[in-house]
């Protein structure tokens, strides 16, 4: 029998930054995941700069051998209308792969890794669980993503709530595409959806290109890629043979029947906990932050992992990122109809677009990292 103190399913942004924590705290940790790292994670790979600070990155060092693009402006408007592209004085975000920064992290955290084994069975015991059969751990924490086989166990029920679909690909660009591609590294390309029920991208991280298209809404979400796909084609921003089959992926915005975020001697963190912020779908500042309170909550309890003992990570998520409410997305601050009406003219906007859809609503420019 293999024992723990803490065992923590998923080896993403949270799971590796929980880990790191708790290791540093003294505590033996083992990171189990169902894949082995490398892997690839579909995702646009935008970073924040809070990030980058919670992390503790080098970030001169991280990008000697790693893709790591600066962003400095962005190029957005309404699919099918005109784009404005505003400009920054500095980097005001990163790009990254996620096949890259994740297994950097899980690498550095100090946890025993458990990769390519899933979990099969979860059991309660006195002590606290019984994990395939075979791993005692005092204390379960639940970082496995949407699909958490943890949150699963402790009743989030999949078909209950509201997610974003989304469907991205990220291929490297061979030098004929080089030349046919337009998007400019340093400057991302956000387009929003006429109902502002989502958006897409075109994100080029040196030669690499991400191009996707996230919604709160799935129905006919192929349709809408294949649309932007071609539209972006059709304006010469990105190469013709830029690849038609994308990979997709779902994920719960915060405020969308949140998960409950702590039980006895379990907790969730990011995804699993569905922390993606509401508006930019931003999902790896909430999944490191959510990981850091969590961190810190575990190690004050003392081995005593009741759920008395945990709740007070639920309050910290709470006074962190706000009392879940369910019309917080995009799409649901004004009616359907004004809407429509108004997003192609709001969108075109430099003040607007500047102050509330990039400041607040992607870069969280009010909200300081954690710690500082
Ligand atoms: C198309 C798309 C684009 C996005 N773009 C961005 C972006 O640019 N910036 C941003 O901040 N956020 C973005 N997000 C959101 C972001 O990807 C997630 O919020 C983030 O990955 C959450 O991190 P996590 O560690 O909670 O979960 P994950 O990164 O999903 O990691 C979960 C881990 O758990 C493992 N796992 C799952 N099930 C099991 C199991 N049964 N047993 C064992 N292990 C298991 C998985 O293999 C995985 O390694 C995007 C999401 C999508 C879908």
């Amino acid at each position: 029998m293999d024992r723990c103190d803490a065992l923590i399913v998923g080896g993403g942004p949270a799971g590796s930054t929980c880990a790191r924590d708790l290791v540093r705290a003294g505590l033996d940790v083992v990171v189990l995941d169902k894949q082995a790292f490398p892997r690839d994670k579909t995702c646009a790979g935008w970073i924040t700069p809070a990030v980058v600070a919670e992390l503790e990155l080098d970030t001169a060092d991280y990008a000697k051998s790693r893709v790591f693009q600066p962003i400095s402006g962005f190029r957005t408007g309404a699919i099918g209308g005109r784009s404005i592209t505003l400009g920054y004085p500095s980097p005001v975000s990163f790009g990254i792969r996620r096949r890259e920064f994740d297994e950097f992290l899980l690498s550095r955290c100090g946890a025993r890794l458990l990769l390519g084994e899933r979990i099969d069975s979860l059991e309660r015991t006195d002590e606290g669980w019984l994990v395939n059969g075979r791993i005692a751990t005092r204390l379960l924490v639940g970082a496995g993503g949407h699909f958490c086989p943890v949150a699963r166990h402790l009743g989030s029920s999949k078909g209950s709530e509201t997610v974003v679909a989304a469907q991205e690909v990220e291929f490297h660009l061979s030098e004929t595409q080089r030349d046919h591609c337009r998007v400019n590294p340093a400057v991302p390309e956000l387009y929003f959806c006429g109902d502002l029920a989502g958006y897409a991208w075109c994100f080029r991280k040196g030669d690499y290109l991400n191009v996707g298209l996230g919604r709160e809404d799935n129905t006919r979400l192929s349709e809408h890629v294949a649309k932007f796909r071609e539209w972006m084609i059709e304006r010469g921003r990105i190469p013709r043979d830029t690849p038609e089959r994308f990979h997709g992926h779902a994920y719960i915005l915060y405020g969308h029947a949140p998960r409950p975020p702590c039980a006895d001697a379990a907790l969730l963190i990011g995804d699993a906990a569905g922390l993606a912020y509401s508006q930019s779908g931003e999902g790896i500042r909430p999944a490191v932050e959510s990981a850091i309170m969590a961190a810190q909550v575990i190690v004050a309890a003392k081995a005593d992992y009741c759920r008395a003992n945990l709740e007070p990570y639920a309050q910290k998520l709470r006074a962190r990122f706000g009392k879940p409410h369910p019309a917080s997305g995009a799409s649901a601050w004004l009616p359907a109809p004004i809407r429509n009406a108004l997003s192609s003219h709001l969108l075109a906007s430099p003040w607007f677009t500047r102050h509330v859809v990039m400041n607040r609503w992607f870069l969280h420019a009010g909200q300081s990292a954690l710690g500082a």
